[in-house]
C-alpha cells in the first residue's frame, strides 16, 4: 500500500470557528493567527494506492464558485487538487474511488467543476463515489446552521453520476480501511482507519482537524453536537494512543502527522511529522 498527502487547498479560517469556546487569549498561544484574527489552514486530501485500486479521501472546495466566496476563505490561488495528483503522475481517470467524509463544500466542492459550455460534471470520471447514507440524507435535507455549506452542484451530480454508494454504519467495502461514523461535526462523518503494513493511519477529517484541535475544549464552534463530539474524541484519543495510531490532519497548514500519547493531563500530541517521513517514525516502531 502507498499513502500520499495532497494539497489541494491552503486558505485561511477564523480562529474563533476553528476553537470554539477557547479564548483567543489562550488559543493564541498554541497557534498563530493574522491581523485578522485568521489562521492558516490546508485542505490536505490522502491517496490510498492499494493493489488495482486509487482511493482519494477528500477533494478539497474545487472552483465552481464566484470569486467572492474562495476571497472570503483567503484562498490562494494556483493549487489544485488536480495538480498536487498530477505530480505524482496521476489524472482524475486513474481514480478508482472516491471516498467523502462528508459533504461540506471543502471535502466535496472538487469533484465536480464547470465544464466548458457552463454544465456541471463528476472530475472523476470512472470512480465510485463512497459516502455514508445517514450523512446523505442529512445533506440533502440541511438543518438552518449547516445550509450554507452544502450545494446542490456538489451532490446531484454524483446521483446523477450512477456510481454514488451510500454506506450503512457497519459497511467496510475497502479491504484494508476501517470505516468508523462519527457524529459531533456532523450527521455520519465517515473516518478511514488505514492499514498499512504495521500502521494504522487515521484520516481526522473534521473529527480533530488540527492538531491544536487535540485538546478536548478544543472544539470548532462549527460542530453540531459538541457534547457528542467530546465523548466521541475522548473514545478515541484513549484508543489511538494505546494502539499508536498515527494521525494525519485533514486542515492543518503545518502539521501534516502525529502520533499521541496518555499523560497526566489526558491524550496530548507527539512531535508531528510528514507522512513521507513515516517509516523512520521510532516512536511507532518500538511500541
Ligand atoms: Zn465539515
Amino acid at each position: 500500500m502507498e499513502l500520499y498527502a495532497l494539497t489541494a487547498d491552503i486558505w485561511k479560517m477564523d480562529g474563533g470557528v476553528a476553537f470554539g469556546v477557547v479564548p483567543k487569549s489562550i488559543w493564541s498561544r498554541l497557534h498563530h493567527a493574522d491581523e485578522n484574527n485568521a489562521i492558516d489552514i490546508t485542505t490536505r486530501c490522502l491517496l490510498v494506492i492499494d493493489g488495482d485500486r486509487k482511493i482519494l479521501i477528500d477533494t478539497g472546495l474545487g472552483d465552481k464558485r464566484n470569486e467572492k466566496y474562495y476571497a472570503v476563505r483567503y484562498r490562494q490561488p494556483g493549487v489544485s487538487l488536480l495538480n498536487s495528483l498530477s505530480k505524482k503522475g496521476i489524472s482524475a481517470e486513474d481514480i478508482t474511488d472516491v471516498l467523502f467524509t462528508h459533504l461540506h463544500d471543502d471535502h466535496v466542492g472538487a469533484a465536480t467543476k464547470l465544464n466548458d459550455g457552463g454544465e456541471v460534471e463528476c472530475v472523476f470520471s470512472k470512480a465510485m463515489y463512497w459516502v455514508s447514507a445517514s450523512h446523505w440524507q442529512w445533506a440533502l435535507h440541511p438543518n438552518k446552521r449547516e445550509t450554507a455549506a452544502y450545494f446542490a452542484d456538489n451532490l446531484l451530480p454524483l446521483l446523477e453520476s450512477g456510481r454514488l454508494n451510500l454506506l450503512e454504519e457497519g459497511d467496510q467495502p475497502f479491504a484494508n480501511i476501517e470505516l468508523r461514523v462519527y457524529n459531533g461535526h456532523t450527521r455520519g462523518q465517515l473516518i478511514p482507519l488505514i492499514r498499512s503494513g504495521k500502521h494504522t493511519v487515521v484520516y481526522m477529517g473534521d473529527f480533530i482537524p488540527t492538531l491544536t484541535n487535540i485538546p478536548i475544549p478544543y472544539i470548532p464552534s462549527v460542530d453540531i453536537e459538541p457534547l457528542v463530539t467530546i465523548a466521541e474524541k475522548e473514545a478515541f484519543l484513549n484508543e489511538a494512543a494505546d494502539n499508536t495510531y498515527v494521525l494525519i490532519f485533514e486542515h492543518d497548514a503545518i502539521n501534516e502527522c502525529c502520533y499521541v500519547t496518555r499523560t497526566e493531563k489526558g491524550v496530548v500530541a507527539g512531535p508531528s511529522f510528514r507522512l513521507t517521513d513515516l517509516e523512520s517514525q521510532n516512536y511507532g516502531n518500538t511500541l
